[in-house]
């Protein structure tokens, strides 16, 4: 990243403001090349950073992930308290990142919100605006509504042999939209009251894969196939939030269900 390119940006727009979004985000390929993912999780972020202490910029919002938590024994809820722990370099670059914000900006003006996020999915009600990969999806609803649309066979179940009601694994899936208005939320925060907060952005419920495929089969005219398969290296058998303090501090509060998501992703890959 071009430094000086990105002062003279900041500059001259007059930017207070930063929400780094800019991160890449799949767990397989950062297994795979690990090194992309330090390079532009951890490198181009320092660079942002440093850009912002040189121009004083005052607000910072970064995209974290609840994949920094580490497994909790009795499957509860995780609050931003909770155990930190990484299980592949992904979320490895964003424990780090976490580390080197709190660092840099200790004893700066700038405030910063981290945000936790948990299974974003779904897809903006103009239909407009939605998750699309050239390559093969390795995340569920993605997935999943390529079988529900007949693009793909069949979806693989990762296991069913947690210790969970159904056996396959729960998360914490939020809308697309509510994620959003998450981040508009904490930059106000941020702005009004000159704190750093790390902070869950989740539903605060959770859902089983099999009860995802339940949600979908109740939506579309065909049934999900699927086959149950090992579990995929790396996953958590729960996963989801406590998301109190984002209700107090930021008087923020996901609107939509899981219907809704499921809705809006299938709607939206039936005109992809
Ligand atoms: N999953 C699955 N089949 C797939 C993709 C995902 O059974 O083709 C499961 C996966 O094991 C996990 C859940 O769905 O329990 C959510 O996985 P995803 O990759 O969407 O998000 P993660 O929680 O891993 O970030």
């Amino acid at each position: 990243i071009n430094e000086d390119k990105l002062s003279r940006i900041i500059k001259k727009y007059e930017i207070k403001s930063v929400i780094h979004l800019a991160g890449y985000k799949s767990v397989a390929e950062s297994v795979t090349n690990p090194s992309i993912y330090y390079s532009n999780n951890l490198g181009i972020l320092l660079s942002v950073l440093n850009v912002m202490l040189k121009e004083n910029c005052n607000n910072f919002i970064f995209s974290s992930s609840a994949s920094i938590y580490r497994q909790k024994k009795d499957l509860s809820s995780f609050n931003e308290n909770a155990d930190l722990h990484y299980l592949n370099p992904y979320s490895h670059t964003k424990l780090i990142a976490e580390q080197i914000i709190e660092s840099m900006f200790k004893k700066s003006n700038i405030n910063y919100s981290i945000l936790r996020y948990f299974n974003p999915a779904g897809a903006h009600e103009s239909n407009l605006i939605g998750e699309e990969s050239t390559a093969m999806p390795n995340n569920l609803f993605p997935y999943i509504c390529k079988v529900a649309t007949g693009k793909l066979p069949y979806l693989k179940v990762f296991g069913n042999d947690y210790e969970t009601k159904d056996g396959t694994c729960i998360r914490d899936y939020i809308h697309i939209t509510d994620l959003s208005a998450g981040h508009v939320k904490s930059l106000r925060y941020t702005i009004d009251n000159n704190k750093n907060t790390k902070i869950n952005l989740g539903s605060g419920s959770f859902a089983s894969v099999m009860e995802v495929i339940t949600e979908f089969n109740k939506i579309n005219d065909k049934e999900i196939s699927f086959q149950i398969h090992p579990r995929r290296d790396g996953d958590m058998a729960a996963s989801y939030a406590d998301i109190t303090l984002a209700k107090t501090l930021l008087k923020w509060e996901p609107k939509k269900s899981l219907k809704e998501i499921c809705n809006s992703a299938l709607l939206w890959e039936r005109t992809i």
